[in-house]
């Protein structure tokens, strides 16, 4: 990899930046990226100072809510997440660790009531130092953050 590699600007859209290495298509299945058909660039294992190799990804045309903003810090606690408009940087967003997630993720349990039932999952985080863990408020199992997968399509 060289210097003069970077990932192309992009004139409107969202870009997510210092996502830990491995973490970013964690981020896009959680996004819905392949719900939303939206122009998608993606780097992965670049060259950073603070986290020695990263991700990065960005969305043309797609504004992420504060909602899922947060939502990403699950998998990428310290990601820079900006907005763009006409190649220019017009909001950062500040992340926050949520405190529950909700429609995002399914439930590892297979006979938690979310598996059968039209109802949307929702976990409760907590963070353990690095870790992180989830509990579903149905079943009331824990899981660690990479055992579970997010929903292939929103309820
Ligand atoms: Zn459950």
């Amino acid at each position: 990899m060289t210097k003069t590699l970077s990932v192309s600007a992009i004139k409107n859209g969202t870009v997510i930046d210092h996502i830990p290495a491995a973490q970013a298509l964690k981020i896009l299945k959680l996004l819905q990226i392949g719900t939303h058909k939206n122009c998608v660039t993606l780097g992965l294992n670049l060259v950073s100072k603070s986290l020695g190799l990263k991700d990065l990804i960005k969305i043309e045309n797609r504004i992420l809510t504060d909602t899922e903003a947060n939502e990403v810090t699950v998998f990428a606690p310290k990601a820079t997440i900006n907005i763009i408009e006409n190649f220019d940087i017009v909001k950062k967003i500040t992340t926050r660790f949520p405190d529950s997630i909700v429609g995002v993720f399914t439930c590892a349990n297979p006979v938690c009531i979310t598996q059968t039932e039209a109802i949307k999952t929702h976990f409760y985080l907590e963070e353990y130092g690095k870790q992180i863990k989830l509990t579903c408020r149905y079943c009331e199992e824990q899981f660690d953050r990479d055992h579970l997968v997010a929903l292939s399509a929103a309820l």
